[in-house]
């Protein structure tokens, strides 16, 4: 493994690209929107320095991961040499199956397909290319240069081969890599998703307030942040459409979102992405709080 294109510069994307970068790959960052770009590429700077100015890493092993990334509009273009891809783009079925029949056609056939995820089928990204035993889920966490684990999602078809090379890649990375198979939610959201929507059904039947319910969680179970400000941090849309896909997924109505999830989604109170969700970031102190308190 030497080259690792990345498809979408956003939140997860731009974290992977520096990620694999600081390791020594060369990473192709690819991203429809020069603006994503541009942005992804100033985070993982302002990251670095942060390293930097902690002393995690020095000027050099700086100027080194930002001189192993390049940038590219077109997936054609920045696949033409990868031995992986890790697709990082919105969170879109449509969009992910579109961007995979891409990739079949512009990948080398050695390049191992990898999504990051965090609710679509494997199985059925897989099925639109002619290499599913090549397609697997790298679902990393928010922020990836930081977290440590990640969750390696075999899909029905996904080969032993594939997935010890990339459990074995994630390793080198620093990462932890926990091998789980292809049902809605994998682990990670298939638990925390029905404890962020518990705690969001607790305000909406009055059990408590937003604060005192963090306060529970953060104290009493030693959780480094509230559900309901973590609930903030991943968007509350995100959330939603994860709970949808368990929903559907195995009918079964304990994975029902809140309606009061809903509504506030529908009202366009997203977290701290749209400046207000269970608390108020318009003032920018709380998101500044969270962040912080979450890179410690
Ligand atoms: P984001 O909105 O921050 O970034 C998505 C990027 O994809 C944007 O820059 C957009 O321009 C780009 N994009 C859209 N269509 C594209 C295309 N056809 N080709 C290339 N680029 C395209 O989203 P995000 O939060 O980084 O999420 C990305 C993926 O990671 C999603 O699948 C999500 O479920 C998953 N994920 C997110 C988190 C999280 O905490 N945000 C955690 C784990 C997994």
């Amino acid at each position: 493994m030497k080259n690792i294109a990345v498809i979408g510069a956003g939140t997860m994307g731009n974290g992977i690209a520096h990620t694999f970068a600081q390791s020594g790959f060369k990473v192709q960052l690819i991203d429809i929107s020069e603006v994503s770009l541009k942005k992804g590429m100033e985070t993982i700077s302002k990251n670095l320095d942060r390293m930097v100015a902690k002393e995690k890493i020095n000027e050099t092993d700086k100027n080194k991961t930002l001189a192993n990334i390049s940038t590219f509009t077109t997936i054609a273009e920045g696949v033409k040499l990868a031995d992986l891809v890790v697709e990082a783009a919105t969170e879109n079925i449509d969009l992910k199956l579109n961007i995979f029949k891409q990739l079949e056609a512009a990948c080398p056939s050695h390049t191992i397909l990898a999504t990051n995820t965090s609710s679509i089928s494997i199985t059925q990204i897989a099925a639109v290319t002619q290499r599913p035993e090549m397609v697997i889920g790298m679902h990393f966490m928010n922020p990836v240069p930081i977290m440590k684990l990640v969750e390696i999602i075999r899909g029905y078809n996904t080969s032993n081969e594939v997935t010890h090379t990339i459990m074995e890649l994630s390793k080198t990375l620093g990462k932890v890599p926990v091998e789980v198979n292809d049902y809605p939610g994998f682990v990670a959201n298939r638990i925390l998703m029905p404890m962020l929507n518990e705690s969001i059904e607790a305000l909406y039947n009055g059990v408590a307030g937003v604060e005192e319910i963090d306060t529970v969680m953060k104290l009493g179970m030693a959780h480094p942040m509230g559900p309901l400000q973590l609930a903030d941090f991943i968007g509350l849309d995100v959330c939603l459409s994860i709970l949808n896909v368990m929903y559907d997924g195995f009918k079964n109505p304990k994975y029902a979102p809140c309606p009061l999830l809903v509504n506030m989604v529908q009202a366009g109170k997203l977290g701290i992405k749209s400046g207000e969700g269970f608390y108020d970031y318009s003032e920018n102190r709380k998101a500044e709080k969270v962040s912080k308190q979450f890179l410690k």
